[in-house]
């Protein structure tokens, strides 16, 4: 009961304290016997409130009608030892006539102030590091940048992210992951001198902000003495680890004010300190910057390339090497920019994978190549070969992947048998027991499934064993070294024989020359693809270039890779 906690004060219409209950005793640090008759101000930090508690006394005193209770209010009061005393009160009007006095109710919110503190206190910081969070962040940076707004170089924002620290955590477990993060919160606030906030976002990130003048150069030093605090190891569980870290810095600019930006300016510079390997820094500059709106733009005009039709399939015929006739085409994407003309997919799919465009343009892909497939198919006349699909890491981690594919092949009425789907060497890297999943459900539906540029990746073709896949690609690099030197033809020899002996066919990519052609006839290749045939083309200009794949040749069962 609220009485019970609560403090209890009575006084008289002399404004001398009359009678108090013994948690009243407790909050104000006097006894009774030394309370009662005190003065009310002796309990009322003056002056300030002393005038205004008196008001509030005068006008309840001085009410007439029926004794009523004020409205409830806080006070700061006076604690024996000077201290002030911060309450909620009730007061009201006791008895009547000469026995008219104020009784107070007084609820002491110390602990409420004191859990407000920590539940802000919780709400702004990192419970691990106790270091400032992203929300604290944030407000200072909004904060800093609205007093420099107009002046460049005033502040800069520091991105501090673990190199390979996903591993430490996989190898030696959270819990000596979560020691390593304290050590680097506690090193990156000792080598501090010039900071105004260091942060940490979660995980292995950490942002550090800089107001002032000269701040990247604040920025750098502190970047430096962070990348030495860091190099040497941190004991955690009895052992040492060895952790370096990538920084990313940038600083406002006339044009660069906006929190986000600045951020988002700090992270690229991040990223292309990871690209140089890591345990370094990096500066958000002009070159950087036009990359940045580069990218931006493409991926604002890419989002409509869908929509208004700008994208196109070009095919490259694939060619059986014993028998020179083609037995495939790989579908190549293109865009027809408005402005720029055709532009290929090295320029374009890095964006459109970054940005997740690459789920409906990847569909796109499927479902034109299919069609485009088809309809070859059902023109009069023999069936043509397969259609080769290039799917990217972010397809093949997509979780509808799998339906997707099914479901195209199956509205294009395209028999999975003439669908081979390549998959590049890196993407099948980074997770492969998921990649392992989705290929076996792929090849469920009946596809065949390539791996493309292999070589460039650094998996060994024992490891592929494991991946259901029918074709290998070598990569134009390892072809380019053909004939040229005896080690180039060995190399390309090796995979061949390889591969063979793993069950599968190859296709050597990016073939230019008769000589080349010949190398890979000596070392029986299975299938070739490259400008020696032919330039990815349109698909109606196939026809001209191969007419046996657009127009297609007697027997349907040698019409794919893999097949027989
Ligand atoms: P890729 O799948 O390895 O395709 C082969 C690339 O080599 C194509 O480049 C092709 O034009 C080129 N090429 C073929 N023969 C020769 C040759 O004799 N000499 C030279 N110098 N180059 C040759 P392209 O069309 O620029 O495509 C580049 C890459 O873009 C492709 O490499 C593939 O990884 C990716 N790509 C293309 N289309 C798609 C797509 O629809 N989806 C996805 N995810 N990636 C695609
Ligand atoms: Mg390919
Ligand atoms: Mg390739």
């Amino acid at each position: 009961m609220a009485l019970s906690r609560d403090a209890f004060v009575e006084f008289g219409l002399d404004a001398v304290l009359t009678g108090w209950n013994p948690q009243a005793e407790r909050l104000f640090g006097w006894t009774t016997e030394e309370a009662l008759g005190r003065p009310i101000s002796d309990l009322v930090v003056p002056p300030r409130f002393t005038g205004r508690f008196w008001d509030a006394l005068q006008r309840l005193q001085a009410s007439s009608g029926p004794p009523g209770s004020s409205r409830p209010r806080e006070l700061r009061l006076l604690h024996r030892d000077g201290h002030e005393l911060h309450v909620a009160s009730l007061a009201y009007v006791s008895g009547t006539g000469s026995e008219r006095g104020v009784g107070v109710l007084l609820h002491d919110l110390a602990e409420e102030r004191a859990a407000e503190v920590a539940l802000a206190h919780a709400y702004l910081h990192d419970p691990l590091t106790g270091l400032p969070n992203r929300t604290l962040f944030t407000y200072r940076l909004a904060y800093a940048l609205a007093r420099g707004r107009a002046m460049p170089g005033m502040v800069a924002v520091l991105v501090l992210d673990l190199d390979r620290f996903k591993a430490i955590n996989d190898a030696l477990g959270h819990e000596v992951g979560d020691e390593v993060l304290v050590a680097v919160a506690g090193r990156l606030v000792e080598s501090d001198g010039v900071a105004e906030v260091i942060a940490r976002l979660g995980g292995d990130e950490f942002l550090v902000l800089f107001d002032g003048s000269d701040d990247e150069e604040k920025a750098v030093s502190f970047a430096s003495r962070a990348l030495h605090a860091l190099a040497s190891p941190i004991v955690a569980a009895g052992s040492e680890v060895f952790i370096t870290a990538s920084i990313g810095i940038a600083c406002t600019t006339r044009a660069v004010h906006e929190p986000t930006v600045l951020l988002s300016n700090a992270d690229a510079a991040m990223y292309q300190a990871k690209r140089r390997g890591g345990g370094t820094m990096a500066v958000f500059g002009e070159a950087m910057r036009v990359k940045v709106l580069d990218r931006m733009t493409t991926e604002h005009s890419l989002h409509r390339a869908l929509e208004r039709c700008e994208l196109r399939l070009f095919y490259q015929p694939v060619v059986d090497i014993s028998a020179e006739r083609p037995i495939a085409v790989e579908a190549l994407l293109r865009w027809d920019h408005p402005e720029q003309g055709l532009v290929g997919p090295n320029r374009f799919i890095p964006v459109a994978e970054e940005s997740g465009l690459i789920i409906p343009i990847g569909a796109w892909v499927l479902q034109e190549a299919c069609q485009q497939l088809k309809h070859w198919q059902d023109r009069p006349g023999p069936a043509s070969g397969a259609v080769e699909v290039n799917l990217s890491a972010r397809q093949i981690d997509h979780p509808e992947i799998v339906s997707t594919v099914e479901s195209i092949l199956s509205a294009s009425g395209l028999s999975p048998a003439y669908l081979t789907l390549e998959i590049t060497e890196s993407a099948l890297m980074s997770d492969a027991a998921s990649a392992l999943q989705v290929l076996r459900a792929l090849k469920d539906l009946g596809v065949t499934l390539a791996i493309d540029d292999f070589g460039t990746g650094y998996s060994s073709l024992s490891y592929l064993q494991r991946f259901p896949l029918d074709i290998l690609k070598v990569d134009k690099t390892f072809v380019d070294g053909l004939g040229v030197s005896l080690e180039g033809s060995e190399i390309v020899s090796a995979v061949i024989k390889l591969a063979h002996a793993l069950g599968l066919q190859v296709i050597a990519e990016g073939v230019e020359t008769e000589r080349q052609l010949a190398e890979l006839q000596r070392l029986s290749c299975d299938f070739a693809q490259g400008y020696l045939f032919s330039r990815p083309v349109p698909a109606a200009d196939l026809l001209g270039v191969f007419p046996a794949v657009a127009a297609p040749g007697p027997d349907r069962s040698v019409g794919r890779p893999g097949s027989t």
